[in-house]
């Protein structure tokens, strides 16, 4: 059941209109990071998570992206202000000059929301990761947003934006953490092969390079597998070097 608070989740003030800079925000709107696909992809998911705390989690967190749209929308609505007068701006912000006052269910570039932009299915392990990777997408858009803002109003508002994304990270961190699966990549039932441990150096030019995504004791480098391929071993084990 929803109920629907009239009221922001963070006060909108928005001195001067851009236009230009509410084609920016439509990418938290109707874009790929935004925070439809945010709150929709976690609340999908929570309806398949067999955990009652991390689904519980799951739905605090979808309903809080709900509040952001909201909050993204009224920033578009305000940047647009004014817009039914022919206002020299509107040159640049070709969206708002045909489609009118925002916000509009597409992205910066004009391209229309999809669903096709949520990533769930099948198990909380791969949702939480694939939630981690969501807040990275959104944090990294409202700092690009920041980085733009001119409307100490418009700053502070992508400031706690922003700045939420990363407790939600977090928490989806500690949630993983909680099932012993953040820095294990292993889930589900099917035990994988002896190549887990293979690191295949597949670049021929420069410099190998080296670290701990591909070294002893984790992993097992194999500095040519041409020749692996030439004796008929690149699938097998060992990783001679
Ligand atoms: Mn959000
Ligand atoms: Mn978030």
């Amino acid at each position: 059941m929803f109920f629907h608070r009239k009221e922001l989740m963070v006060p909108v003030e928005v001195r001067k209109p851009d236009p230009v800079f509410a084609q920016f925000l439509l990418q938290q709107f109707g874009g790929a990071t935004g925070e439809l696909t945010a709150g929709l992809q976690y609340w999908i998911q929570s309806f398949h998570c067999p955990k009652p705390g991390i689904r519980d989690l799951l739905q605090d967190i979808a309903v809080e992206e709900f509040g952001h749209l909201e909050v993204v929308g009224k920033l578009i609505e305000e940047h647009t202000r004014g817009i039914e007068k022919t206002v020299p701006e509107l040159e640049h912000s070709p969206i708002f000059a045909i489609r009118g006052r925002g916000p509009h269910l597409i992205d910066d570039a004009g391209v229309s929301w999809t669903a096709a932009y949520i990533n769930e299915g099948g198990d909380v392990v791969r949702d939480l990761r694939a939630d981690i990777a969501a807040e990275a997408g959104a944090r990294e858009t409202y700092e690009v947003l920041l980085e733009r803002a001119i409307d100490p109003g418009t700053k502070k508002v992508l400031h706690y934006l922003l700045t939420r994304e990363v407790a939600h990270t977090k928490m989806f961190m500690k949630a993983l953490e909680s099932l012993g699966k953040l820095t294990e990549p292993l889930f589900g039932n099917i035990k994988p092969d002896e190549t887990v441990k293979v690191y295949y150096h597949l670049s021929t030019n420069g410099a190998a390079q080296r670290g701990p995504w591909n070294q002893e004791p984790e992993f097992t480098y194999v500095a040519d597998p041409a020749k692996m391929i030439e004796h008929g071993e690149l699938a097998g084990v060992g990783g001679k070097h």
